[in-house]
């Protein structure tokens, strides 16, 4: 039987490209490639003991320039949770914004994996939420809200990194965020979902942001950067890792075959491919965000570093948008419309959504 290699409505109205999220995209060509040399190299060793895996592991550890511990898994939802577990006892909590990904879309995954640890939403005043951003003093308050056992210890502070909001931290605000969980005795958790977006936008070496500013464990994102699925937990600190392998397998998320998860990844870390695609992603996103502004009536929710716009529309405005098929999520990062770009997200969608939106509002 001859299978159709389109889904069976793929009219060109449906295969065209959306803004809901960087992870529409597909996987880009340099990963299919890795993932068909390691299945073209025949049979391997199962459950991560293949030459891929350890290939890859030793890339990332030149990547950040050290010797850490790294895990494959499938998803973020899992990094984070495994992630943040290996840091808690259940009777332990973690201190994050309103918007981290942990507390609106992780289904009480982080507090699940760890039997119970408590996300404590610190507020960090009008300007940093705005911004999606933890601050120290919002840690300070929070750690020194209580200190009796009646109330789950704060153990862990978990920033995102670029943030929910597309937004993105400074090397220096990530250090006084980090000095300020050392003084509390706190372990410091990035989700890096779109770390590569941050660190293309930042323009610094990975790891001045990372183990050099004193963040524990990375949870580097490789899905929506280009990869078909997976991501890597990073432990800087190898001591945090004990175990960790238990873990990933208990919580279901230890792949068999895993040189499919890991050698995609020798793609991305090929001639620094993981930054271009970010770097393209945020400049696109950039390209967007300046059409956008020539729009009368257009509003702005947050500043765009990254590879996400975030602006407010009339409600008919978005009916009309999503009548005609252009998928965006109103419901991320509390309201507003999230428009997201992608490693593959070509200057003609931008320009076709954009004038798709100039003509949404002028229809009002
Ligand atoms: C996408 C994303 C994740 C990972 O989500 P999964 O769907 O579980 O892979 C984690 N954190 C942030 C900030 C994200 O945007």
């Amino acid at each position: 039987m001859q299978l159709e290699d389109t889904p069976p409505q793929a009219t060109d109205h449906a295969r065209r490209q959306h803004f809901a999220s960087d992870n529409y995209a597909g996987m880009c060509p340099e990963a299919a490639h890795w993932f068909n040399a390691a299945n073209g190299s025949g049979h391997a060793p199962a459950y991560g003991d293949d030459a891929w895996t350890t290939r890859v592991s030793d890339r990332l550890r030149e990547t950040f320039d050290k010797d850490c511990d790294i895990y494959f898994v499938f998803n973020g939802t899992a990094a984070n949770s495994l992630a943040l577990a290996s840091l808690c006892q259940s009777y332990h909590s973690v201190i994050c914004t309103p918007v981290a990904h942990i507390e609106t879309d992780e289904c009480g995954g982080p507090e699940f994996f760890s039997n119970g640890s408590k996300l404590l939403v610190a507020d960090a005043g009008p300007d940093a939420a705005a911004l999606g951003k933890l601050t120290p003093a919002a840690v300070e308050t929070m750690v020194l809200k209580r200190n009796d056992l009646h109330y789950p210890k704060p153990k862990v502070v978990s920033i995102t990194q670029s943030t929910e909001l597309g937004t993105v931290y400074s090397v220096e605000e990530v250090k006084a965020i980090t000095a300020m969980a050392k003084q509390h005795q706190l372990k410091v958790h990035m989700d890096g979902a779109r770390f590569a977006n941050a660190v293309a936008t930042l323009g610094c070496h990975p790891a001045d942001v990372t183990w050099r500013a004193g963040v524990d464990v990375l949870c580097f994102g490789g899905t929506k950067n280009g990869l078909p699925v997976g991501e890597a937990v990073v432990f800087f600190d190898r001591t945090l890792s004990e175990d960790f392998s238990y873990r990933v397998k208990q919580a279901g998320q230890l792949a068999s075959k895993m040189r499919f998860i890991s050698a995609p990844w020798l793609g991305m870390l090929e001639s620094n491919l993981w930054l271009s695609n970010a770097r393209h992603a945020n400049a696109m996103a950039q390209r967007l965000r300046e059409q956008l502004a020539l729009i009368p009536g257009i509003k702005f929710l947050a500043p765009t570093q990254a590879n996400a716009v975030f602006a407010q529309l009339p409600k008919p405005a978005i009916d009309r948008l999503q009548g005609d098929g252009w998928r965006f999520y109103e419901f991320i990062a509390g309201g507003g419309c999230r428009f997201m770009c992608a490693w593959d997200t070509t200057e003609a969608s931008v320009d076709a959504f954009a004038a798709a939106v100039a003509q949404a509002l002028k229809a009002d």
